[in-house]
């Protein structure tokens, strides 16, 4: 006999003969639990006040690159807020962040969002857990490669690395990359000589730091 059968059986104020399951057996249930728990470890740690978030969305509606998103900018805090961890450590939102400010810019609380998504990488990778976006990751990695090594990213070298290592160097990505770069050469965007900086003491003090 199903259960369906069973519940339509029992009469008012019987019980039912197969109790429905518990909410933490349901698929995906655990995961909406809320927590505050994380909450506070996050302010702590992030220094951001994420608390003061109130979802009015600014931040999401301005951001330039929530199109390649799969979580907005608010729905990062307001999963923070109800400590769904694993949802976050998941997403790819957190990657696809440039750091640009402009949700910060437009928040009327002051939400330190791209300070706050900095963290969380931080702490993802510290831990030593798999990251979604293994190749944006190689991508910062390089990034701050060059900036050690010249105290300036060069373009052409950076892409050359990335295409090399990400395994993207034959396919069509080299292609659709050089063209881009043809086109920034063209209008002076690229330069062919890597430029240096002078400060270099000053340059090898921060990294040390
Ligand atoms: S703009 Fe600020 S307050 Fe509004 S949803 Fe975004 S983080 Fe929250
Ligand atoms: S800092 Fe990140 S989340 Fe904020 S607007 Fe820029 S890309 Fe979007």
């Amino acid at each position: 006999m199903t259960t369906r059968a069973s519940s339509a059986q029992a009469g008012p104020g019987q019980p039912h003969e197969t109790p429905p399951a518990p909410a933490q057996d349901w698929p995906g249930a655990e995961a909406l639990r809320p927590s505050s728990e994380f909450l506070r470890l996050a302010q702590r740690e992030s220094g951001v006040d994420i608390g003061a978030c109130y979802g009015c969305k600014k931040c999401s509606n301005g951001c330039p690159l929530s199109f390649a998103m799969d979580l907005h900018p608010y729905q990062v805090v307001r999963l923070a807020q109800l400590g769904q961890v694993e949802r976050l450590e998941k997403c790819r939102t957190i990657w696809v962040c440039a750091s640009c400010q402009t949700c910060l810019t437009r928040c009327p609380n002051q939400v330190d969002l791209p300070r706050f998504m900095d963290w969380l990488k931080e702490r993802l990778y510290k831990a030593g857990g798999s990251v979604e976006q293994a190749r944006t990751l190689l991508f910062h990695r390089l990034f701050l490669a060059e900036v050690k090594t010249r105290g300036r990213v060069f373009e052409g070298s950076l892409m050359a690395r990335y295409l090399i290592k990400s395994g993207g160097a034959l396919g069509p990505e080299a292609l659709a990359n050089a063209r881009l770069g043809l086109a920034m050469f063209k209008r002076g965007r690229l330069k062919l000589i890597p430029a240096g900086t002078k400060q270099r003491r000053w340059l090898k003090a921060l990294f040390k730091a």
